[in-house]
């Protein structure tokens, strides 16, 4: 399908996209990669009359990597694949990039657009929520900072106000000194949005933190079930009991979950828990 008639502006610096987000109103939309925008307009279930293309904003193409991680708006998913930074942390960054859809879409489609976004069955809100990542913001009426625990307020539902573009995503220093990690991502075939996703994380105080994606209305974490997990040596409970854990977990937290889906949101978690004992990371 055809996309409706916009007009397109391509601001080059931050003032003059700033500026011009002021300016166009809540008819026009900021478009970052166009992954889930463009989609959208062409099914028309938005019709903006105005776009601003921020790719062209140098300030918002910058991947740091030290002292903090920072992702800046323009940041593909594809850029965080290719950053060949050491580490546990980075290794995850990648593995959990390289596996949203396809090349082509990973080539455009970018993080911060993907939290803005804030699908449910998104890979960002899942991992940079459990790395505890916050969200930049900035208009011409000055800058914000927001939790993304806090920024992502329920499924497809952000807290970008009209006239504000989110400059990037932050994540804390400690994540760096992340230790272990194992992630499963279920999808019906590769490439697809996760039907499931899970995440355990361990830190470098030997914590454990275990979170859920792909789940209505966000991201849900299971502390009980992070519990569970040895802090160092012993051994890892059998997978049928982290599974149940994490069962119980989600119908507590999420009891309008489907019993089927909730209990292969707990396989996913079983299977990360088992991936990061081994140490995939270390
Ligand atoms: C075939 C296909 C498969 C996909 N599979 C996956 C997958 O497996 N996992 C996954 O996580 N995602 C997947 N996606 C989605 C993809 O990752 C998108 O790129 C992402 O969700 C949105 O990022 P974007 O940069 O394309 O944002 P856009 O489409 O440009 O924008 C999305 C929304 O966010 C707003 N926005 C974007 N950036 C900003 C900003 N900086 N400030 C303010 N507002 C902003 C836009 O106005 C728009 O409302 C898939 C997409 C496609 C087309």
């Amino acid at each position: 399908m055809k996309l409706p008639p916009f007009a397109l502006h391509v601001p080059r610096t931050l003032d003059e996209a700033l500026a011009l987000r002021a300016a166009l109103g809540s008819d026009a939309k900021v478009l970052a990669g166009g992954q889930s925008l463009l989609p959208m307009m062409r099914y028309r279930m938005l019709r903006p009359y105005a776009l601003i293309d921020i790719t062209r904003v140098e300030s918002l193409a910058r991947l740091d990597t030290a002292p903090a991680v920072r992702m800046g708006a323009a940041v593909t998913h594809a850029d965080v694949e290719r950053c060949e930074r050491a580490g546990a942390l980075f290794d995850l960054l990648r593995a959990h990039a390289a596996e949203i859809a396809f090349l082509p879409v990973r080539s455009r489609g970018t993080v911060v657009g993907s939290l803005v976004h804030a699908d449910p069955a998104g890979d960002w809100p899942l991992l940079l929520t459990a790395l505890d990542a916050t969200v930049e913001l900035a208009s011409l009426r000055g800058r914000r900072a927001v939790a993304l625990r806090d920024f992502i307020r329920g499924a497809m539902d952000s807290d970008v106000q009209v006239d504000e573009i989110a400059l990037a995503a932050t994540l804390p220093e400690r994540a760096s000194g992340l230790v272990r990690w194992g992630r499963c991502k279920l999808m019906h075939r590769a490439g697809e949005f996760a039907s499931a996703s899970a995440l355990a994380l361990q830190g470098a105080d030997g914590q454990w933190a275990c979170w859920l994606g792909a789940i209505d209305p966000g991201p849900l974490a299971l502390p009980a079930t992070a519990a569970r997990l040895p802090a160092a040596g012993g051994l890892l409970p059998p997978r049928r009991d982290i599974a149940a854990s994490a069962l119980d977990e989600i119908l507590a937290a999420r009891p309008h979950v489907d019993p089927l889906a909730a209990s292969r949101h707990a396989q996913a978690m079983a299977r990360a828990a088992e991936q990061a004992w081994q140490g995939v990371a270390a």
